[in-house]
């Protein structure tokens, strides 16, 4: 995907810390054509998303970064670039669109749930290691919606 100037292109300041330290170097050379504005999402957007995101089971695989991302799309009816999965799924399960550039997009959205790799018992939440075995839990996907 190029950037181009048909849009109007903003990042947050979390981002653009990110690029500044060399984090997302790579993917500057694609910005310094087209000038970005800088904003920031307000409080209750990023509420929002921390809210979605723990209901999908994608809080603890989203930064900080991803969070900013999603809520100034929600806030500024904006198109999130990530081929992140988790961001993509936050983003379908809000119905901020998404432009997941080379990565093929997902079309549902799910729930994350973890197994554990012992008993097999399945939990909602996320933990170090299963309560009744002590055995590793995965994360595998519930699918609790179907997007057209
Ligand atoms: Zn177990």
């Amino acid at each position: 995907m190029t950037l181009s100037g048909e849009y109007e292109w903003y990042m947050t300041s979390s981002v653009k810390d990110e690029i500044s330290r060399g984090k997302q170097a790579k993917d500057l050379d694609l910005l310094v054509d087209i000038s970005i504005k800088v904003m920031d999402p307000a409080p209750g957007n990023v509420e929002q998303i921390e809210a979605k995101a723990r209901e999908t089971g994608d809080i603890g695989r989203l930064s900080k970064t991803d969070i900013d991302i999603l809520a100034l799309a929600l806030e500024m009816d904006g198109t999130v670039l990530s081929d992140d999965y988790s961001v993509q799924n936050v983003a379908t399960a809000l119905g901020i669109k998404f432009n997941a550039g080379v990565e093929k997009g997902i079309k549902e959205v799910f729930t994350w749930r973890w197994r554990c790799r012992g008993c097999g018992k399945f939990y909602d939440e996320e933990m170090p290691d299963c309560p009744i075995c002590g055995s590793e839990l995965r994360s595998v996907r519930k699918r609790s919606k179907q997007i057209l």
